[in-house]
């Protein structure tokens, strides 16, 4: 291969293929850069030694495919190259084959500068010769490999699911595939093989897993893609406890197959912590949480504050704090709140802020002095606080819960971590894999979330998904009231979980209803009626009452975890073909029209678009 000779190799006969990496010609001697996936190695032709050869590498450009005949010999010190692992070594011609031409290329892979991604997308057999792209496939090819060989270790099997199959439940759109032989009916393809694994389960494979495509026609955003790789795996008895631990096995055989020792058990966190102290689900912990500041005051500092700011005194009054950002100039500090998704997501703020210490300071240095210390501010840390706003004049503060409020104000941390990133510098890897990689489970999802759009509950990770034993009466008394947005459906926990990493969701799963009594009545609190259950899942609902042992499991997303361990920018970095934000393919051209005769077969007719 191209990246195997050494100084210890001169002397012998080597045979070499690949690709031209980069060609020099000083007259009478022609340097060819030999480039397989390996690694190049100089190949030399001399008009003296070998004039046939000579002549015929005059004619070789880039991305020509050679074959290379010739002795290995060590290069004068003066012409090694010590960025190569073949630096020290070069070939010597007897004989060359070219064994294939090519076209002057739009760009070479060779370039240090990058042509744009569309250019790089529809000549993607080009970028993928890149040393970056080999890379990423291999690191995705060990990843893969690592978390087969730790399941199949631990019991699971491999078991294929199908891809032409029906409506599954994870909530977004369909891909269609119309069946010819009974015009009028769709096959769809699978969202994720969530009913198929249970049904293993009911089966009696007990430890099943696939890393396996999923797709989803969703709205596209930068880290999506209508078909995505999942590791998926189920297991029948486990308590949640069981199902981390297996997760946590596989992640550090992924991660090590990386390079990276990551230290397991991960920190556990519930949902409600998690929401009160990052203001989402998925807290990025390489920063420090919001401290509730109230604590640290007396009741009577309390009101004086609330009422002088005009905040809601039975709501956290955050402190949000950046480490090493605190030098900033008052024009910059007046501009916090006003950027970013604290600004943009949610409309109007209902948020009241205090973005200037020393002012503030000056006007209470008790209290100051108090919640600094109770919220271990350092000197050089930018810090503000975030109170919910007292006004009931204002639509938007009316509606304003505890939910609602942290998750503006983490919204308003992150913002800030952004922006500040090189001064706090926590996102810059550290070689520490326990800084690097601070992954956590987030615990006890609530069972529903309000939808505002359809005015109603729907399930928040899926309906099968199992609720907590002590919030059973809860979901009793309240199953027919889907439509209300204050039902305390909102309050049932469910026995579902995420896996997080530095504040990137990996992956969720639950342990999931094994009764046919309970599902009916989940889907009854979803207000799906008996007969509507029975035609979208009347098969699965039907496998439940045939002896279903209790089960649960997790899916974890394989793009994100390569991606993260190759330091990738873009999930289109780790996915060999991806598809463009507007779910195009465009080195193959898809999607595409298809033509009347392959029309009129599947029984469709299309309307003609106005
Ligand atoms: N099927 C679920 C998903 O794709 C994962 C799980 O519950 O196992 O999100």
């Amino acid at each position: 291969m191209c990246g195997a000779l050494r100084p210890s190799d001169a002397g012998k006969k080597a045979v070499l293929m690949g690709w031209v990496n980069r060609r020099r010609d000083l007259g009478n001697i022609i340097f060819i850069d030999l480039r397989d996936r390996t690694g190049v190695t100089q190949v030399v032709f001399n008009k003296e030694l070998n004039p046939a050869a000579h002549a015929k590498a005059e004619t070789l450009r880039n991305e020509y495919v050679l074959a290379v005949t010739g002795t290995v010999k060590q290069r004068d010190p003066s012409t090694i190259n010590k960025n190569i692992p073949t630096g020290e070594v070069e070939v010597l011609t007897d004989e060359l084959r070219i064994l294939n031409e090519s076209k002057q290329l739009p760009f070479l892979p060779g370039d240090t500068v990058l042509p744009n991604e569309e250019m790089r997308l529809k000549y993607r057999y080009i970028d993928l010769r890149r040393d970056a792209m080999q890379f990423n496939l291999e690191m995705r090819h060990k990843v893969s490999q690592a978390i087969r060989a730790y399941l199949s270790g631990q019991g699971f099997l491999e078991i294929e699911t199908p891809f032409m199959t029906r409506s599954t439940p994870e909530g977004a759109r369909d891909y269609l595939v119309p069946s010819r032989v009974q015009p009028g009916s769709f096959y769809a393809l699978p969202q994720s093989p969530q009913l198929f694994k249970q049904i293993l389960m009911i089966s009696g494979c007990e430890r099943y897993f696939q890393i396996v495509r999923c797709f989803r026609d969703e709205d596209l955003r930068a880290d999506r893609q209508p078909e995505f790789t999942q590791i998926d795996l189920e297991m029948s008895y486990p308590q949640p406890e069981q199902v981390y631990a297996v997760v946590e096995g596989f992640l550090t055989a992924a991660f090590k197959a990386a390079g990276h020792d990551i230290k397991t058990p991960f920190l556990r966190m519930t949902y409600d912590e998690s929401m009160r102290l990052y203001g989402n689900d998925k807290p990025d912990m390489r920063l420090p949480a919001m401290v509730d500041v109230r604590a640290a005051l007396s009741a009577e500092e309390l009101e004086e504050v609330t009422a002088k700011f005009r905040i809601r005194k039975e709501l956290p009054w955050q402190l949000i704090r950046i480490p090493g950002a605190g030098d900033i100039s008052g024009t910059e500090r007046r501009t916090i709140g006003t950027y970013g998704a604290y600004q943009h997501v949610q409309g109007p703020s209902f948020v009241q802020l205090m973005t200037d210490p020393k002012r503030f300071a000056k006007d209470y240095p008790a209290i100051s002095e108090k919640v600094m210390k109770y919220a271990h501010v350092e000197p050089d840390d930018l810090w503000l606080l975030a109170g919910a706003m007292n006004k009931p004049e204002i639509a938007a503060v009316a509606e304003q819960d505890l939910q609602h409020f942290c998750e503006k104000c983490g919204y308003l941390r992150l913002d800030l971590a952004q922006k500040y990133a090189d001064k706090h510098g926590a996102f810059k890897k550290t070689g520490d894999p326990a800084k690097d990689f601070r992954f956590l489970w987030v615990t006890d999802f609530p069972m529903f979330a309000w939808e505002k759009g359809d005015g109603c509950w729907t399930p928040a990770h899926h309906p099968f998904t199992s609720l907590h034993e002590e919030d059973m009466a809860k979901l009793e008394a309240n199953i027919d009231s889907v439509r209300d947005p204050k039902s305390p459906l909102g309050e049932i926990r469910a026995l579902a979980y995420d896996v997080v990493l530095n504040g990137t969701e990996l992956g969720s799963g639950s342990i999931r209803i094994h009764r046919q009594d309970i599902q009916r009545k989940i889907f009854q609190a979803l207000g799906m009626g008996e007969e509507e259950a029975r035609a979208r899942f009347g098969f699965f609902l039907e496998a439940l009452e045939y002896g279903t042992p209790p089960h649960g499991g997790i899916a974890l997303g394989l793009d994100r975890i390569v991606m993260i361990l190759a330091g990738a920018e873009s999930l289109r970095e780790v996915i060999p073909f991806p598809k463009t934000a507007r779910a195009v393919d465009l080195m193959v051209d898809a999607p595409t029209p298809v033509g009347e005769a392959q029309l009129r077969e599947l029984g469709i007719a299309l309307k003609k678009q106005s």
